[in-house]
Protein backbone atom coordinates (compact mmCIF):
# COMPACT_ATOMS: atom_id res chain seq x y z
CA UNK A 1 0.00 0.00 0.00
CA UNK A 2 1.35 3.71 -1.26
CA UNK A 3 -0.43 6.39 0.42
CA UNK A 4 0.53 10.41 1.36
CA UNK A 5 -0.41 12.11 4.52
CA UNK A 6 -1.54 15.80 3.70
CA UNK A 7 -2.11 17.70 6.17
CA UNK A 8 -1.30 21.70 8.38
CA UNK A 9 1.50 20.96 10.53
CA UNK A 10 0.14 19.98 13.87
CA UNK A 11 -2.96 17.78 12.42
CA UNK A 12 -1.23 14.10 13.44
CA UNK A 13 0.24 13.03 10.48
CA UNK A 14 3.41 12.06 12.35
CA UNK A 15 1.69 10.71 14.81
CA UNK A 16 -0.89 8.63 13.15
CA UNK A 17 1.93 7.47 10.26
CA UNK A 18 4.00 6.29 13.48
CA UNK A 19 0.10 4.23 14.43
CA UNK A 20 0.01 2.40 10.64
CA UNK A 21 3.52 1.84 10.60
CA UNK A 22 2.92 -0.38 13.75
CA UNK A 23 -0.85 -1.45 12.69
CA UNK A 24 -0.31 -2.23 8.99
CA UNK A 25 3.37 -2.59 8.65
CA UNK A 26 4.89 -0.69 5.87
CA UNK A 27 7.73 2.27 6.67
CA UNK A 28 6.81 6.18 7.23
CA UNK A 29 8.96 7.74 4.67
CA UNK A 30 8.82 11.35 6.90
CA UNK A 31 11.14 14.34 4.76
CA UNK A 32 10.86 16.17 8.18
CA UNK A 33 12.80 13.63 10.71
CA UNK A 34 14.96 13.28 7.49
CA UNK A 35 16.27 16.74 7.07
CA UNK A 36 16.53 17.04 10.90
CA UNK A 37 18.54 14.31 11.70
CA UNK A 38 20.46 15.20 8.31
CA UNK A 39 21.20 18.80 10.19
CA UNK A 40 21.64 16.55 13.71
CA UNK A 41 24.78 14.98 11.68
CA UNK A 42 25.78 18.45 10.15
CA UNK A 43 25.83 16.86 6.83
CA UNK A 44 26.09 18.88 4.06
CA UNK A 45 22.13 18.51 2.99
CA UNK A 46 21.42 19.88 6.54
CA UNK A 47 23.29 22.82 6.74
CA UNK A 48 21.96 23.70 3.46
CA UNK A 49 18.72 22.72 5.06
CA UNK A 50 18.79 24.63 8.11
CA UNK A 51 18.06 28.09 7.51
CA UNK A 52 14.71 27.53 5.58
CA UNK A 53 13.48 24.81 7.97
CA UNK A 54 14.78 27.50 11.34
CA UNK A 55 12.65 30.18 9.60
CA UNK A 56 9.64 27.79 8.75
CA UNK A 57 10.13 28.09 5.20
CA UNK A 58 10.31 24.94 2.93
CA UNK A 59 13.48 23.50 1.48
CA UNK A 60 14.78 23.90 -1.86
CA UNK A 61 12.44 21.20 -3.73
CA UNK A 62 16.06 19.90 -5.29
CA UNK A 63 17.19 18.75 -2.23
CA UNK A 64 14.47 17.31 -1.08
CA UNK A 65 13.46 14.98 -4.05
CA UNK A 66 17.37 13.97 -4.35
CA UNK A 67 16.72 12.98 -0.60
CA UNK A 68 13.06 11.54 -1.04
CA UNK A 69 14.75 9.58 -4.33
CA UNK A 70 17.35 7.82 -1.86
CA UNK A 71 14.86 6.69 0.57
CA UNK A 72 12.58 5.16 -1.93
CA UNK A 73 15.57 3.33 -2.92
CA UNK A 74 16.04 1.48 -0.08
CA UNK A 75 14.57 -2.35 0.10
CA UNK A 76 12.08 -1.85 3.03
CA UNK A 77 9.65 0.61 0.84
CA UNK A 78 8.88 -2.50 -1.57
CA UNK A 79 6.05 -3.36 0.29
CA UNK A 80 4.59 0.38 0.02
CA UNK A 81 5.23 3.01 2.29
CA UNK A 82 3.52 6.13 4.45
CA UNK A 83 4.65 9.34 2.73
CA UNK A 84 4.52 12.08 6.26
CA UNK A 85 5.33 15.81 4.99
CA UNK A 86 5.89 14.73 1.18
CA UNK A 87 5.05 16.19 -1.35
CA UNK A 88 4.83 19.61 -0.07
CA UNK A 89 4.28 21.75 -3.16
CA UNK A 90 3.08 21.28 -6.88
CA UNK A 91 6.26 20.42 -8.14
CA UNK A 92 7.44 17.99 -5.61
CA UNK A 93 3.95 16.47 -6.40
CA UNK A 94 4.44 16.47 -10.24
CA UNK A 95 7.93 15.04 -10.00
CA UNK A 96 6.66 12.22 -6.98
CA UNK A 97 3.82 11.48 -10.08
CA UNK A 98 6.51 11.13 -12.67
CA UNK A 99 9.16 9.03 -10.01
CA UNK A 100 6.10 6.37 -9.39
CA UNK A 101 5.46 6.01 -12.74
CA UNK A 102 8.65 5.35 -13.88
CA UNK A 103 8.81 2.41 -11.09
CA UNK A 104 5.20 1.28 -11.96
CA UNK A 105 4.07 1.85 -7.96
CA UNK A 106 1.43 4.76 -8.58
CA UNK A 107 -0.08 5.83 -5.19
CA UNK A 108 -3.08 3.96 -3.88
CA UNK A 109 -4.61 6.81 -1.94
CA UNK A 110 -4.01 10.40 -0.38
CA UNK A 111 -5.92 11.38 3.18
CA UNK A 112 -6.27 14.53 4.14
CA UNK A 113 -6.02 15.07 7.48
CA UNK A 114 -8.49 18.19 8.55
CA UNK A 115 -8.29 20.29 11.67
CA UNK A 116 -9.17 23.36 12.66
CA UNK A 117 -6.47 26.06 12.80
CA UNK A 118 -6.69 27.03 16.88
CA UNK A 119 -6.62 23.15 17.26
CA UNK A 120 -3.18 23.20 15.39
CA UNK A 121 -1.79 25.60 17.32
CA UNK A 122 -3.08 24.19 20.63
CA UNK A 123 -1.16 20.70 19.89
CA UNK A 124 1.79 21.94 18.29
CA UNK A 125 2.47 24.43 21.58
CA UNK A 126 2.10 20.70 23.19
CA UNK A 127 3.75 18.62 20.82
CA UNK A 128 7.36 17.15 22.76
CA UNK A 129 9.35 14.16 20.57
CA UNK A 130 11.61 11.76 22.02
CA UNK A 131 15.37 13.04 21.37
CA UNK A 132 16.10 9.44 21.31
CA UNK A 133 13.03 7.09 19.57
CA UNK A 134 11.73 10.18 17.96
CA UNK A 135 8.14 9.36 19.11
CA UNK A 136 5.82 11.74 19.34
CA UNK A 137 4.06 13.27 22.86
CA UNK A 138 1.48 15.99 23.18
CA UNK A 139 1.80 17.17 27.10
CA UNK A 140 -2.23 17.96 26.58
CA UNK A 141 -3.50 14.31 25.80
CA UNK A 142 -0.39 11.72 25.56
CA UNK A 143 -0.96 9.84 29.76
CA UNK A 144 1.90 10.73 31.51
CA UNK A 145 2.84 7.10 31.38
CA UNK A 146 3.94 7.12 27.88
CA UNK A 147 5.56 9.98 28.10
CA UNK A 148 7.63 8.86 31.01
CA UNK A 149 8.78 5.51 29.11
CA UNK A 150 10.90 3.50 28.90
CA UNK A 151 12.04 4.55 25.69
CA UNK A 152 12.98 1.51 23.55
CA UNK A 153 15.84 2.96 21.92
CA UNK A 154 17.87 3.43 25.67
CA UNK A 155 15.30 1.34 28.01
CA UNK A 156 15.35 4.81 30.18
CA UNK A 157 12.56 7.44 30.24
CA UNK A 158 11.68 8.73 27.04
CA UNK A 159 14.34 12.36 26.72
CA UNK A 160 11.34 14.79 25.56
CA UNK A 161 12.65 17.78 23.50
CA UNK A 162 10.66 20.85 21.53
CA UNK A 163 11.12 20.96 18.28
CA UNK A 164 13.54 24.04 17.59
CA UNK A 165 10.60 25.03 14.61
CA UNK A 166 7.83 24.96 17.24
CA UNK A 167 8.06 28.46 18.33
CA UNK A 168 4.79 31.22 17.85
CA UNK A 169 6.72 33.00 14.68
CA UNK A 170 7.71 30.09 12.86
CA UNK A 171 4.24 28.18 13.28
CA UNK A 172 2.82 31.30 11.84
CA UNK A 173 4.91 30.76 8.72
CA UNK A 174 4.61 27.07 8.30
CA UNK A 175 0.91 27.13 8.70
CA UNK A 176 1.64 30.12 6.02
CA UNK A 177 3.23 27.88 4.03
CA UNK A 178 1.04 25.28 4.24
CA UNK A 179 -2.07 27.32 2.71
CA UNK A 180 -0.33 29.13 0.16
CA UNK A 181 2.00 25.99 -1.34
CA UNK A 182 0.41 22.32 0.12
CA UNK A 183 -3.11 23.33 0.30
CA UNK A 184 -3.29 23.41 -3.57
CA UNK A 185 -2.34 19.33 -3.19
CA UNK A 186 -5.82 19.19 -2.31
CA UNK A 187 -7.55 20.06 -5.92
CA UNK A 188 -4.25 18.37 -7.28
CA UNK A 189 -5.45 14.78 -5.86
CA UNK A 190 -8.91 15.39 -5.85
CA UNK A 191 -8.78 15.60 -9.82
CA UNK A 192 -7.08 12.61 -10.01
CA UNK A 193 -9.15 10.16 -7.78
CA UNK A 194 -6.70 9.77 -5.10
CA UNK A 195 -8.32 12.10 -2.01
CA UNK A 196 -9.81 11.24 0.39
CA UNK A 197 -11.09 13.81 3.55
CA UNK A 198 -10.78 13.09 7.02
CA UNK A 199 -11.66 14.98 10.45
CA UNK A 200 -9.02 14.43 12.17
CA UNK A 201 -10.07 15.85 15.33
CA UNK A 202 -10.95 13.93 18.72
CA UNK A 203 -9.32 10.92 20.33
CA UNK A 204 -6.20 9.57 19.00
CA UNK A 205 -7.45 5.86 18.67
CA UNK A 206 -10.55 7.26 16.87
CA UNK A 207 -8.54 9.03 14.18
CA UNK A 208 -6.40 6.05 13.28
CA UNK A 209 -9.80 4.18 13.04
CA UNK A 210 -11.30 6.40 10.36
CA UNK A 211 -8.00 6.64 8.83
CA UNK A 212 -7.67 3.17 8.45
CA UNK A 213 -11.23 2.61 6.95
CA UNK A 214 -10.05 5.51 4.27
CA UNK A 215 -7.23 3.76 3.16
CA UNK A 216 -8.84 0.08 3.20
CA UNK A 217 -6.52 -1.21 5.42
CA UNK A 218 -6.99 -3.99 7.84
CA UNK A 219 -5.90 -2.48 10.92
CA UNK A 220 -3.89 -5.34 13.64
CA UNK A 221 -3.59 -4.45 16.65
CA UNK A 222 -0.31 -2.61 18.15
CA UNK A 223 2.23 -4.76 19.60
CA UNK A 224 1.81 -5.08 23.87
CA UNK A 225 4.89 -3.71 25.02
CA UNK A 226 5.11 -5.92 28.52
CA UNK A 227 5.71 -4.17 31.68
CA UNK A 228 9.10 -4.51 32.94
CA UNK A 229 8.29 -7.41 35.55
CA UNK A 230 11.75 -7.77 36.94
CA UNK A 231 11.92 -8.93 40.52
CA UNK A 232 14.81 -9.09 42.56
CA UNK A 233 15.12 -11.07 45.50
CA UNK A 234 16.73 -9.25 48.68
CA UNK A 235 19.81 -10.73 49.80
CA UNK A 236 19.31 -13.58 47.13
CA UNK A 237 22.05 -14.18 43.95
CA UNK A 238 19.25 -13.87 41.37
CA UNK A 239 18.89 -16.07 38.18
CA UNK A 240 17.71 -15.46 34.77
CA UNK A 241 14.75 -17.59 33.58
CA UNK A 242 13.20 -16.91 29.92
CA UNK A 243 9.30 -17.32 29.26
CA UNK A 244 7.05 -16.57 26.60
CA UNK A 245 5.00 -13.42 26.33
CA UNK A 246 1.79 -12.89 24.63
CA UNK A 247 1.42 -10.14 22.70
CA UNK A 248 -2.11 -8.59 21.36
CA UNK A 249 -1.93 -11.63 18.38
CA UNK A 250 -1.35 -14.57 20.83
CA UNK A 251 1.54 -16.32 22.37
CA UNK A 252 4.72 -14.98 21.05
CA UNK A 253 8.03 -16.36 20.48
CA UNK A 254 9.65 -13.26 22.22
CA UNK A 255 11.02 -14.02 25.58
CA UNK A 256 10.85 -11.96 28.33
CA UNK A 257 13.69 -12.54 30.73
CA UNK A 258 12.77 -12.52 34.97
CA UNK A 259 15.04 -13.15 37.90
CA UNK A 260 14.13 -15.21 40.48
CA UNK A 261 16.13 -16.79 43.49
CA UNK A 262 18.15 -19.66 42.85
CA UNK A 263 16.55 -23.05 44.94
CA UNK A 264 17.77 -23.03 48.36
CA UNK A 265 21.16 -25.27 48.89
CA UNK A 266 20.46 -25.58 52.30
CA UNK A 267 17.07 -27.66 51.60
CA UNK A 268 18.70 -29.67 49.19
CA UNK A 269 21.15 -30.71 51.18
CA UNK A 270 18.73 -31.22 54.11
CA UNK A 271 17.07 -33.53 51.96
CA UNK A 272 19.89 -35.46 50.34
CA UNK A 273 21.00 -36.53 54.22
CA UNK A 274 17.52 -37.52 54.99
CA UNK A 275 17.81 -40.26 52.01
CA UNK A 276 20.84 -41.29 53.33
CA UNK A 277 19.74 -41.33 56.73
CA UNK A 278 16.77 -43.43 55.91
CA UNK A 279 18.68 -46.08 53.68
CA UNK A 280 20.89 -46.90 56.48
P1 LIG B 1 7.73 18.61 9.24
O1 LIG B 1 8.44 17.78 10.24
O2 LIG B 1 7.07 17.82 8.16
O3 LIG B 1 6.81 19.63 9.86
O4 LIG B 1 8.86 19.47 8.47
C1 LIG B 1 9.71 20.38 9.17
C2 LIG B 1 10.37 21.31 8.20
O5 LIG B 1 11.17 20.57 7.28
C3 LIG B 1 9.40 22.10 7.33
O6 LIG B 1 8.92 23.28 7.97
C4 LIG B 1 10.29 22.42 6.14
O7 LIG B 1 11.20 23.47 6.43
C5 LIG B 1 11.11 21.13 5.99
N1 LIG B 1 10.43 20.16 5.08
C6 LIG B 1 9.89 18.97 5.42
N2 LIG B 1 9.40 18.34 4.35
C7 LIG B 1 9.62 19.16 3.30
C8 LIG B 1 9.33 19.08 1.92
N3 LIG B 1 8.67 18.02 1.39
N4 LIG B 1 9.73 20.10 1.13
C9 LIG B 1 10.38 21.16 1.63
N5 LIG B 1 10.67 21.31 2.92
C10 LIG B 1 10.30 20.32 3.76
Amino acid sequence: MRIVLLGAPGSGKGTQSQRLVERIGIPQISTGDLLRAAVAGRTELGLKAKEAMDAGRLVDDSLVLGMFRERLGEPDTRRGFILDGFPRNLAQAHALARLLETLKRPLDAVVQLDVDYAELVRRISGRRTCADCGRVFNLLTSPAAAQNGPCPKTGAPHRLMQRPDDNEATVAERLRVYDEKTRPLVDFYRARGLLRVINAEGAVNEVTRRLAQAIGAPLRAPPVRPKPTLKRVAGKRAVARKHPVTTARGKSAAARTTLRAPAKKSAVRRKGAKARAKRR
